[in-house]
């Protein structure tokens, strides 16, 4: 077992309302989530494909980003899709800044993403799924879950669609698992428009997972 898969194991271990690593698990749901966007041709590819099979998704969306493409966040909305927050600046060394600056990058993410959607407060996802133990007792302190995930697609390693489809096919997420893909580059477009009228036909239900449902 790899680091990273020891690591999404530890946490998968961590009750719900402290670390969100699936989602509910009755029926056939799977939970897409969709990091580091809103990205002016790729995200509007992914909607394009969730609308066509209906289905739904969760976007951690970067708040500079958003602020950049206010429209796509209005129409992330405005198709039922879940808005995370994935931090203001997605800063590669979040996880050593001070706390108080990662507050700050949090809440800066949050008040923006709530002009779109009325939520005060979002799933929140750190940058490269690193953490501080104090932003995680913060988090505990304040009764508030961190999100991550039970399933990765890596397609942020630079692969072909081919393979990461290949492999999703391979591994096949099971019923609640929470699957990380990136908005931010061709591969989830590629790899969906291959995948989801796959799991349309195999009875799969694609949804979002909100703050409440955790
Ligand atoms: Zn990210």
């Amino acid at each position: 077992m790899n680091f990273k898969l020891k690591k999404q194991h530890l946490l998968s271990l961590l009750p719900d309302f402290i670390m969100l690593t699936r989602g509910p698990r009755n029926g056939n749901a799977l939970y897409l989530s969709l990091d580091d966007g809103p990205h002016p041709l790729h995200t509007p590819r992914v909607l394009d494909l969730l609308a066509e099979h209906g289905a739904h998704a969760t976007f951690f969306l970067i708040g500079r980003k958003a602020e950049q493409h206010p429209g796509l966040v209005k129409r992330i909305v405005d198709e039922g899709h879940a808005l995370g927050n994935h931090s203001y600046n997605h800063f590669l060394a979040f996880h050593r800044m001070p706390l108080r600056q990662q507050l700050l990058e949090i809440d800066q993410a949050d008040r923006l993403l709530a002009q779109f959607d009325g939520r005060r407060q979002h799933l929140f996802r750190p940058p490269r799924g690193s953490f501080s133990l104090l932003l995680m007792a913060h988090f505990i302190r304040h009764r508030r879950c961190m999100a991550y995930w039970s399933y990765d697609s890596r397609d942020y390693q630079g692969g072909r669609s081919e393979e990461v489809a290949a492999r999703f096919r391979r591994m096949p997420p099971r019923p609640g698992e929470v699957v990380l893909m990136h908005d931010d580059d061709a591969c989830a477009g590629e790899v969906l428009g291959q995948l989801l009228p796959e799991w349309r036909a195999s009875g799969r239900d694609m949804r979002a997972l909100q703050a409440d449902v955790a």
